[in-house]
């Protein structure tokens, strides 16, 4: 564990957020974290990538669910760069699940029918080496207040749902999250809002009284408007200490809570594993969604986990778990209307 003292606090404005100080400080260095970690030298010298092109980024929350000394612990392999990201292999690439070509505006993507998805900001408060928006260009868009994506949003009557993905959306500040609620919530059509976000679990302090007090308003105010929240964890461990707070606060606040997972060799591709993640999820409120089969992403060909093994272990699972905590299998397949179910 990490002790809470360590952490050195720079000089911020008074009455910045806490979640905001988490992230100033969260860890940068690759080497930083391996010495927090207590990881075996000689290891490091042979496998850590020193300065990747898609930079670590780890809040230290985080790093304090993670087990000193073990180079295989499953948070610590999410993120930390390793040498191993440089080899090029064939069929992984830049855009692997074609969202460049599903930009009607720059910002957003409708590629699914009755859903958009806005891209509203290019950052996260975790980098996740297996991302397929690694390489994504977020160019400089600020979909949320962008003329065109506001245009696009109230001539398509047919749109039902919008998705706000990113990078993380909640990385936004509470005040434009709650105005571009608010204007939603004024058209007719929109049904739903969904946010698609880490945050929960790796910055659960984002999920504080200035947030759950903009969404206890807008339920107030817009009560037809539904609000859905997808996480994203990968594995049990993730959801501990203030991560168990933050979800049952999103709860209570009125939010339906589901996860989706990537299915990462190593990290959660055995059954207990995943059984485990799905128990997790459900005593914290949280219904599995979706597990992915991984985008082929260039630099994450050492997580990818089979066809036949995924969907055997998918089987396996079913063997174990009452339906509703089985997610499903899917995979992004590029010019498709839906997430491809493989099994
Ligand atoms: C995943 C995704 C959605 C949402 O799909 P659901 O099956 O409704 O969860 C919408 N738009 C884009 C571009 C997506 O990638
Ligand atoms: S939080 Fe999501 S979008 Fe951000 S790096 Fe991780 S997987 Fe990618």
């Amino acid at each position: 564990m990490i002790n809470a003292s360590s952490v050195v606090l720079h000089r911020l404005p008074q009455g910045t957020p806490i979640w905001q100080r988490e992230l100033q400080h969260a860890i940068h260095d690759p080497q930083h974290l391996a010495q927090l970690l207590e990881l075996p030298e000689t290891w490091l010298q042979t496998e850590l990538l020193t300065a990747p092109h898609f930079k670590l980024r780890v809040p230290r929350g985080y790093v304090t669910r993670m087990e000193k000394g073990n180079i295989d612990d499953p948070l610590l392999r999410q993120v930390l760069p390793l040498q191993i990201e440089q080899q090029t292999i064939a069929g992984f690439s830049h855009d692997p699940v074609g969202d460049n070509a599903a930009v009607v505006t720059q910002g957003l993507l409708h590629k699914y029918q009755g859903r958009v998805l806005l891209v509203t900001t290019g950052a996260c408060a975790i980098h996740c080496r297996y991302c397929f928006r690694q390489h994504f260009d977020y160019g400089t868009t600020q979909a949320l207040r962008d003329p065109q994506v506001w245009a696009y949003l109230i001539q398509n009557t047919d749109i039902e749902e919008v998705i706000l993905s990113g990078g993380d959306p909640l990385l936004l500040t509470d005040d434009k999250l709650a105005k571009f609620a608010q204007q939603l919530a004024q058209l007719p059509h929109i049904k739903r809002l969904r946010f698609h976000t880490r945050i929960p679990l790796v910055l659960p302090e984002r999920i504080d009284s200035h947030f759950l007090s903009w969404i206890n308003q807008l339920r107030n105010t817009a009560p037809h408007l539904q609000l859905i929240m997808v996480i994203h964890a990968n594995h049990a461990n993730e959801i501990a200490g203030d991560v168990l707070h933050a979800l049952s606060d999103l709860r209570n606040a009125g939010m339906v809570l589901l996860n989706q997972s990537v299915l990462l060799r190593s990290i959660n591709d055995d059954v207990i594993t995943l059984k485990q993640l799905s128990e997790k999820l459900f005593e914290n409120h949280v219904l599995p969604y979706y597990i992915h089969l991984l985008d082929k992403v260039q630099g994450a060909a050492h997580f990818d986990v089979g066809l036949e093994q995924a969907t055997a272990l998918m089987l396996a699972l079913r063997e174990q778990l009452a339906g509703y905590l089985v997610p499903r299998l899917v995979q992004e397949q590029a010019g498709l209307p839906y997430k491809f179910p493989l099994i």
